[in-house]
């Protein structure tokens, strides 16, 4: 079991496997002039697969992958497929901008790889290609149906801007209740890479709950996991459910399970920070799990107590679309 040095359990993975992305969603990064990485000094899969393993064997038992957009580097399935196969891994899952995963739907189902969380901010269709700056939104939507009618669990991620995609959050609730899903809404944080302004939060959890409130009486709250980053609720004589995810009040830190690794191999044991630590020279020159595994515990045994502490003395200023959210 890996446990940290403020004696919170480890077990959760989030594994970015690319930093580009076929999107340039407001909030992530800027419309023009980003560089993402060669593939050079991207991981290989092969470099990946030993990193992961290398995690799994210290005791991580969940690996969600993310990006940047995970279905735009090739090979994800072929890596996928592999990944299924290590022991002591019990969940694999992944987060998705849902433009390309139409296609690989058959074989996700076979590999057993159900939980997907599409990140959808809007469900007007106006709004949603404003705030992702492409033209996706049918083909989002249509993806998002195949995957309800294939019996995955789906979340929907919906990040929260004043003046931009308020007007979608009684919408996105009578969307779970018609589809039977779970929403969730996200506080935004300021790593958009530069791409527009961040004043501080005008949406917080507390906003949120306050307008799902004003319309909907009879909200319940849920049991959630201890390490749950989201608040789950029901509400009276409808299905689905809504979660709102406090990323920026960050309420959740004391129970934080999870660790990331970005596309390049670094290793950052918390969202806000900008420290991190290399593993991609390492891989190439021990490609070894044994040889890894005593750096990776290293980091766990300094990690910030929570995002304030790790904000205030290395604050992580890029696009999240590097670290995977
Ligand atoms: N491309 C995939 C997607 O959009 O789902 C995976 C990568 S994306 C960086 C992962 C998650 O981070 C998404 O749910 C996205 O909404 C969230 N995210 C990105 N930038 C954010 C920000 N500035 N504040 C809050 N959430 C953000
Ligand atoms: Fe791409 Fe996801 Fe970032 Fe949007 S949030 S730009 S889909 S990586």
């Amino acid at each position: 079991m890996l446990i940290d040095n403020h004696n919170r359990v480890i077990n959760y993975l989030r594994l970015s496997v690319t930093d580009n992305c076929n999107m340039r969603c407001q909030y992530c990064m800027p419309e023009d002039g980003v560089i993402f990485s060669t593939s050079k000094e991207l991981l290989s899969w092969e470099e990946m697969f030993l990193l992961a393993t290398a995690f799994i064997e210290l005791g991580i038992k969940k690996i969600r992958i993310t990006g940047g957009e995970p279905f735009v580097r090739k090979g994800l399935m072929d890596f996928l497929h592999r990944l299924a196969t290590v022991d002591g891994l019990e969940d694999i899952s992944i987060t998705t901008n849902a433009t390309l995963i139409g296609e690989h739907i058959d074989a996700l189902k076979k590999l057993n790889i159900l939980n997907i969380n599409v990140s959808m901010d809007s469900l007007d269709k106006a709004r949603f290609n404003a705030i992702t700056r492409r033209d996706y939104f049918d083909v989002v939507l249509k993806n998002v149906h195949q995957l309800l009618q294939n019996g995955f669990n789906v979340k929907i991620n919906c990040v929260v801007m004043g003046g931009q995609n308020t007007d979608d959050i009684i919408p996105f609730i009578n969307f779970a209740n018609d589809y039977n899903v779970d929403v969730r809404f996200l506080e935004e944080m300021p790593f958009n890479g530069h791409s527009k302004g961040f004043d501080g939060l005008e949406w917080d959890y507390v906003k949120i709950m306050g307008l799902i409130q004003s319309q909907f009486p009879g909200i319940r709250r849920m049991q959630s996991a201890p390490s749950s980053t989201s608040e789950n609720y029901t509400i009276e004589n409808r299905k689905g459910s809504f979660g709102i995810i406090p990323s920026f009040s960050r309420t959740f830190c004391g129970t934080c399970n999870r660790v990331r690794v970005s596309a390049k191999g670094e290793l950052q044991t918390c969202l806000y920070t900008n420290e991190s630590v290399s593993f991609k020279k390492l891989l190439s020159e021990n490609p070894d799990t044994a040889l890894i595994k005593p750096f990776i515990y290293a980091a766990i045994q300094s990690r910030f107590k929570n995002g304030f502490e790790a904000e205030e003395k290395t604050a992580f200023k890029k696009s999240m679309s590097l670290i995977g959210g």
